[in-house]
């Protein structure tokens, strides 16, 4: 049986990020979008209330003091599982986010292995009350049983913990103003998430901007995968790789949640992570949609003002970052 990590005992590193006007983020992300779906619209203004089981969020909003947390690794899954790394989500949230108020941490992550004997993908939803209580709405999604079907499955509210790697959006998940995106018919070859993050990315160049919050495809489909259990053979390359991970053709309504960030900013940080829960058995990581004249989104996202970096991995590799 996998102990956690000591919270405590981690290395933690943090940097501060570029935080442009949400107005500014607006007219950059409509340009980006434009080019890759024939209908799109952005704009600021109030959150919906994400608790809405619509939204399925464990608080409302995405506002008051947002960051981005980013734990572990790929290096840490592959090429070969290192299974001591077992962190405690909701004390290394509590670190990176103290004080008074509620939390709201959403992303995408390993599942808590332990939990359910197997690797699994881990849709990260908890929310954090004044005295300190998680409310969990987290999911794991795995592969079972001969069939390789994919099970989603809750994550109980005793149970804080992920493995291996974790992006994170969190907040103290306040109402207030976000970046509102609704978009389909998608004309282009980027997906919803890197579309967006390389139309930041060319425009802020050298500064560094965070986004994190919620997606939802409502039409049509997409390409995610669910990792199988763990390799016991090593896995070197993306094609070794591809080939370890199941792929499913997953049917809407997908309530995507995660973290972008325009680059690597000196901490080894991964530029897009989205996991999807739904209401039925698919969950798994994002990759694009598979229905180009079907696909239809709506976005809340919101700027994050610093990034807290935990038990970085000092070996690493670029394999698994997709
Ligand atoms: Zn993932």
């Amino acid at each position: 049986m996998a102990t956690t990590l000591l919270t405590e005992e981690l290395l933690y590193e943090e940097k501060p990020l570029h935080v442009p006007s949400l107005q500014e983020v607006k007219g950059i992300i409509h340009n980006a979008l434009a080019q890759n779906f024939q209908n799109v619209s952005v704009e600021v203004g109030d959150c919906p209330d994400l608790k809405d089981p619509f939204y399925g969020l464990a608080e409302s909003g995405l506002g008051g003091s947002p960051l981005l947390l980013e734990i572990g690794g790929p290096p840490y899954l592959l090429p070969l599982v290192q299974r001591s790394k077992v962190y405690n989500v909701k004390e290394v949230v509590q670190k990176a986010l103290p004080g008074e108020g509620k939390i709201l941490a959403i992303g995408a992550g390993a599942g808590p292995y332990p939990l359910r004997n197997s690797n699994c993908e881990g849709i990260f939803n908890m929310g954090i009350d004044e005295q300190g209580n998680l409310h969990n709405g987290s999911y794991t999604a795995k592969v079972h049983g001969a069939a390789e079907e994919c099970v989603l499955e809750r994550i109980p509210d005793t149970d804080s913990r992920c493995a291996l790697l974790l992006n994170l959006f969190i907040s103290r998940g306040a109402p207030g103003p976000v970046v509102k995106v609704k978009c389909s018919k998608r004309i282009g070859e980027l997906n919803f998430i890197e579309c967006i993050r390389k139309g930041l990315e060319s425009n802020y160049g050298e500064k560094c901007v965070g986004m994190g919050g919620i997606f939802v495809l409502k039409k049509g489909a997409a390409h995610q995968h669910v990792m199988r259990d763990f390799s016991k053979t090593p896995l070197h390359t993306e094609k070794q790789l591809n080939e370890w991970l199941k792929f499913y053709n997953m049917p809407a309504q997908l309530n995507a949640v995660g973290t972008l960030v325009t680059h690597e900013h000196d901490l080894d940080l991964r530029l897009t992570h989205f996991h999807s829960f739904s209401t039925s058995n698919w969950g798994g990581h994002y990759h694009y949609d598979t229905t180009p004249d079907e696909a239809a989104y709506e976005a809340y996202l919101n700027l994050a003002e610093r990034v807290v970096r935990v038990d970085r991995p000092l070996v690493t590799h670029k394999v698994g970052r997709d």
